[in-house]
């Protein structure tokens, strides 16, 4: 399964991320051998174990809620923060990161769902926090990552795909800086569609290390 998503991403230029959660380093180390660079987790006690057993060049994305005590445990070495929700969020990666004088790539999340239980901005407050984003030196904003609702109907799916799109186009002109280029969008169940709407992330654990015990 894994070598049929590659391929299929591959032609269309989007990049996929294993999201490992729950797997064990070994799993990983497996992935990583047949070429897999980048995983994502969604627990900082076990990205930590993790990044600490694994090769130092895998790139690690961490794609949970990230609560802001723990920002700092993660910081020197994170590829890419996928779910920054809050402008006290995003502060406070800018502060640590400026602690050790790094800039740190992060992702605004949006809140495309309706489900209640989905962290995110609301775009129109994005656009109103402009300002006070801007001046955070130690971010860089990259891009947006959004999750759909958890449903079956296609046509909800691919809406709120369509509309993190559109705010995504939207910002990109507002912003006008080339390094902002990524939509992460998609997991197992919906990632075909969200390739159809832009992602160049795409977020897929399920269908390549199979079912999670504990799903989440
Ligand atoms: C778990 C998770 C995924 C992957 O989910 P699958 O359905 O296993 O592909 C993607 N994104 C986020 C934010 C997740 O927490």
């Amino acid at each position: 399964m894994y070598q049929t998503i590659l391929n299929k991403l591959k032609k269309e230029g989007v990049k996929l991320l294993a999201v490992s959660k729950t797997q064990s380093a070994s799993t990983i180390h497996h992935f990583y051998q047949k070429g897999q660079g980048s995983f994502g987790e969604n627990k900082v006690q076990e990205l930590l174990h993790k990044h600490e057993e694994l090769p130092k060049d895998i790139e690690w994305h961490f794609i949970g809620h990230l609560q802001r005590n723990k920002v700092k445990h993660i910081v020197s070495f994170i590829h890419l923060i996928h779910a920054v929700d809050s402008l006290r969020l995003a502060q406070k990666i800018d502060h640590e990161a400026k602690k050790i004088n790094k800039v740190v790539d992060i992702l605004i999340q949006i809140r495309i769902s309706s489900e209640i239980s989905k962290f995110g901005w609301i775009y129109d407050d994005v656009c109103l926090q402009y300002e006070e984003l801007l001046k955070l030196k130690n971010i860089r904003i990259v891009g947006f990552m959004g999750m759909a609702t958890n449903t079956i109907e296609k046509g909800t799916i691919r809406n709120e795909f369509n509309q993190i799109n559109k705010s995504f186009k939207d910002f990109q002109k507002r912003l006008n800086k080339s390094y902002f280029k990524e939509l992460s969008i998609g997991m197992s169940s919906d990632y075909q569609l969200a390739v159809k709407e832009g992602a160049t992330i795409v977020r897929i654990g399920s269908l390549i290390f199979g079912k999670r015990e504990n799903q989440e």
